[in-house]
C-alpha cells in the first residue's frame, strides 16, 4: 500500500496524498458517529484524468476503492473499511453554465448550494434542496439520487441530470456529458451511475438542469386531522392553485419532542392538528397566488380537511415554519432506543401505510412511541419508532419493529429506502425485500462494469 501511495503521489503530487491519522478522522467518521472506518490513505484527485491515473494505478496493485463527497450520507457506504479513500472534494469548479440550455456543468465535488447560487447568478433555479445543502457534493448527491424537498415538483437528482462524466472501475473514463433533453440512441448509460452508491464508477461530473427562478413563493402551516385528510388536502391544493412544490407531514408527537428537545424551535399551530402539514407554492407570477392559496384554504376548512390555516406574512415567518420540518431529525435522537425507517408507497397509499404501520408497532410493543415525517407528497415518510417512555431500552425489539414496518411498505407495493440508499446499513434487508429478478439485473450490471468488484465492494449487496 505504501508503493500505492506513492505513485499517486507522484501523479497527483505528494499533498494530494493523506495517510495521516488526525487528517483522516473527519473522512472516517459519520456524522452521527454510527459508521466509523479505516483507509491505508486517501487521495485528492483535482482532474478527471487524475482520477482515472489513480483508479488504473488501485487496480494494478489489488486494492479496492471508496469515492467520498462530503460524507453527509446516512447509509455508511461512503465509509471506507480498508479500501483507498478517494475524496473528490478538490474536484469543484463549475466548468460551464449554458442558462439559454437551462444547464450547468458542475464537478464532482461541488457543494450543492454552490450550484444553487451560480444557478441563481444566471437568473435560474437548480431546484434540488435538503438540508445537507452546504455540504453535499454533486457526486455524492449523483450516487445516492437524492431527493429532499421539491421532488414533488421538480423530480428527484435522477430528473435534473442531463448529462455525466464517469471514471469507470478499469480506469476508462464515460463521457457522457451531454446537455441535451433528447437523445434517443439505445441504453441511457448515464442513468447506471445515478443511485449507484459508488459501485459502478467514480461520477467527476454532471451536467444539471436548470428552472425559471419562480416570481412568487408563499408558504402555508396547517393543522389537519389526519393522514386521509392529508392526502385530500395534498390534491385540492395541486388542483387549485397548480403550484405546489413541496408538501410536508409531521405527526403531532414529531412536532412535540422537536419542539421540547431543539432550542428555539416552536410550534406556531399551538398544539393544533394529529398532523401539522407544511405546503411551499412556487409561481412565475406573484398575481393572484395568494388569493388562489386562500380561497383553497377556505375550502380545506370548510370541508374538514384542515382545522387551522396560517400562511407566511414574510420571509421571517416562513422561516420559522421550516425551521419546524427542518428539526425535526434533531428533535427525537434524544428520546432513547429508536429505529428509522425512509420508506415509500404509493401516494395513494399513503394514510393506509400510516395505519397500518401504527397498529403494527402497538400490537408488537405496546405504548411504543412514532415519529413520522417527510415527504407524504411524494409517498414518503421517514418513520421512526421510539421505545416507550421511561421503559429499558435493552428490551426495545429494534430489528422486529424494522421487519414490520418493511413487510408494511412492501405490501402496500412501496420501498424500504425512498431516498437515502441501502449502503452497509440495509444490504439485508434489500436482500430480503427486493424482488429476485431485480436483484439478478443488479449483480450482472455490477460484473458487467466491475468484474473485480473494485469499487465499493461491500455496499449494496451482502
Ligand atoms: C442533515 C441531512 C439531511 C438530509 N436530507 C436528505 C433529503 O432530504 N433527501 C435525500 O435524498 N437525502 C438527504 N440526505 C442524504 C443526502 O442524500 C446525502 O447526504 C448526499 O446525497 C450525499 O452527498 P455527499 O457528497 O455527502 O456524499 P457522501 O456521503 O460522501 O457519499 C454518499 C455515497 O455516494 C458515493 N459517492 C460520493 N461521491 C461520489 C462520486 N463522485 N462518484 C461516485 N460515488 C460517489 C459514496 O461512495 C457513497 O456511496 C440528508 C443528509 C443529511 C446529513
Amino acid at each position: 500500500m505504501s508503493d500505492l501511495a506513492s505513485h499517486i503521489a507522484a501523479r497527483i503530487g505528494a499533498k494530494n496524498v493523506i495517510s495521516d491519522a488526525e487528517q483522516l478522522k473527519p473522512h472516517l467518521n459519520e456524522w452521527r458517529g454510527r459508521y466509523s472506518g479505516r483507509t491505508p490513505f486517501a487521495a485528492y484527485p483535482g482532474t478527471t484524468e487524475e482520477v482515472a491515473d489513480i483508479v488504473k494505478l488501485c487496480v494494478a496493485a489489488g486494492a479496492k476503492i471508496t469515492p467520498q463527497g462530503g460524507n453527509t450520507g446516512l447509509v455508511g457506504a461512503q465509509i471506507p473499511d480498508g479500501e483507498v479513500l478517494i475524496s473528490l472534494r478538490r474536484m469543484n469548479r463549475i466548468r460551464e453554465i449554458d442558462a439559454a440550455n437551462d444547464s450547468l456543468i458542475a464537478e464532482a465535488g461541488v457543494v450543492l448550494s454552490n450550484v444553487q447560487n451560480a444557478a441563481a447568478e444566471s437568473n435560474r433555479l437548480f431546484p434540488l434542496s435538503l438540508a445537507a445543502e452546504h455540504s453535499a457534493t454533486i457526486g455524492g448527491l449523483v450516487s445516492t439520487n437524492a431527493g429532499g424537498v421539491h421532488v414533488l415538483r421538480y423530480g428527484m437528482m435522477r430528473d435534473l441530470v442531463l448529462g455525466i462524466e464517469a471514471v469507470l472501475p478499469d480506469g476508462r473514463t464515460f463521457s457522457g456529458l451531454k446537455g441535451l433533453r433528447k437523445d434517443n440512441t439505445g441504453y441511457d448509460l448515464k442513468q447506471l451511475f445515478i443511485g449507484a452508491e459508488g459501485t459502478l464508477g467514480i461520477v467527476t461530473a454532471a451536467c444539471l438542469k436548470l428552472y425559471p427562478q419562480p416570481a412568487a413563493r408563499e408558504v402555508a402551516l396547517l393543522a389537519v386531522p389526519s393522514a386521509d385528510h392529508a392526502l385530500a388536502l395534498l390534491h385540492r391544493m395541486k388542483a387549485a392553485t397548480g403550484a405546489v412544490s413541496a408538501f410536508e407531514v409531521m405527526n403531532r408527537l414529531s412536532v412535540e419532542v422537536t419542539v421540547k428537545n431543539v432550542p428555539a424551535v416552536r410550534d406556531p399551530l399551538g398544539g393544533a392538528g394529529a398532523l401539522a402539514v407544511l405546503v411551499e407554492f412556487e409561481a412565475a407570477h406573484a398575481d393572484g397566488l395568494r388569493n388562489a392559496i386562500e380561497s383553497a384554504l377556505t375550502a380545506a376548512i370548510e370541508a374538514g380537511e384542515a382545522e387551522t390555516a396560517l400562511i407566511a406574512e414574510n420571509a421571517g415567518q416562513a422561516r420559522v415554519f421550516w425551521a419546524l420540518r427542518e428539526s425535526i431529525s434533531a428533535g427525537h435522537k434524544p428520546e432513547g432506543a429508536q429505529v428509522s425507517h425512509d420508506i415509500s408507497v404509493p401516494v395513494s397509499a399513503t394514510p393506509s401505510f400510516l395505519a397500518r404501520a401504527n397498529a403494527a408497532m402497538e400490537k408488537r410493543c405496546p405504548d411504543v412511541r412514532i415519529v413520522a415525517f417527510g415527504h407524504m407528497g411524494d409517498g414518503n415518510f421517514h418513520y421512526t419508532v421510539m421505545q416507550p417512555e421511561g421503559a429499558d431500552p435493552a428490551a426495545f425489539p429494534g430489528p422486529d419493529l424494522t421487519q414490520l414496518v418493511y413487510e408494511t411498505a412492501t405490501a402496500l407495493g412501496g420501498s424500504i429506502s425512498a431516498e437515502h440508499g441501502i449502503g452497509v446499513a440495509r444490504r439485508g434487508d434489500l436482500a430480503r425485500f427486493k424482488d429476485r429478478e431485480s436483484l439478478t439485473l443488479m449483480r450482472a450490471v455490477k460484473r458487467a462494469i466491475d468484474p473485480s468488484n473494485v469499487m465499493n465492494p461491500r455496499v449494496l449487496f451482502e
